[in-house]
């Protein structure tokens, strides 16, 4: 794949690129109308933005930062009670103004990267900007949470999700909190993936959909 190296890494004081060790991937999408500008905004220095990677429409892929560099690709973020995720993830762009289907070709590209990505550095979890930054962000899952297939990543990705059952009709909200606003319901009874639990709060996707968002586990059966 070409590679793009783009001048908005992590670096030192004295100018000098720091080391990336990445523990996690985060997914984004780029809400570009095109590829080429996508990728040109991210070689600017005016944008100070970039990610290590860019997948556009047809499932190409572009490199735009070396994987042991650090991207500037979340901002300000936080998971499971760490900071600043750009120190540890690797982070990739998919074209997609954000309101958009993703295609068959870009997210068989995505799947097939994040797959040798997690294999190759061991990387903990596959998750999105919505994740770690939910008051800011939406992306890669859009407005209605309902874009983005996680269960089908993350079973590629080998990080198979759990499958559940809800005991209740339960909210699902845009982050980990009764602070978040409410994107859906869904009946009591509903099967759903378990695709990651934080404390009572856990991120599921509905079974034979793209809908998801956090509920609170209380609600959720054990395995099934
Ligand atoms: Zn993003």
């Amino acid at each position: 794949m070409p590679f793009k190296p783009s001048p908005n890494i992590g670096k030192n004081k004295a100018g000098v690129p720091l080391n990336l060790t990445p523990q996690y991937l985060i997914q984004h999408f780029d809400a570009a109308a095109n590829a080429t500008g996508a990728i040109s905004w991210m070689l600017s220095p005016k944008s100070k933005v970039s990610a290590h990677l860019h997948i556009d429409r047809e499932g190409n892929i572009t490199q735009l930062v070396a994987f042991n560099r650090i991207a500037h690709h979340a901002g300000e973020s936080e998971w499971r009670g760490l900071f600043g995720m750009n120190s540890r993830s690797i982070g990739i762009e998919i074209q997609n103004t954000g309101s958009q289907d993703y295609t068959a070709k870009q997210m068989d590209a995505v799947a097939e990267v994040s797959k040798l990505l997690v294999s190759y550095y061991n990387l903990k979890e596959v998750i999105g900007h919505e994740d770690v930054a939910p008051i800011r962000k939406n992306d890669p899952s859009g407005t209605k949470v309902n874009l983005f297939d996680w269960a089908g990543l993350l079973i590629v990705c080998g990080l198979a999700p759990s499958t559940k059952a809800t005991t209740a009709d339960l909210n699902i909200r845009r982050g980990q909190g009764t602070q978040f606003p409410v994107v859906t319901k869904i009946p009591k009874g509903d099967a759903v993936f378990e695709l990651n639990r934080i404390g009572t709060w856990s991120k599921i996707q509905v079974v034979g959909s793209n809908q998801s968002g956090w509920v609170s586990n209380a609600y959720l059966t054990k395995a099934i």
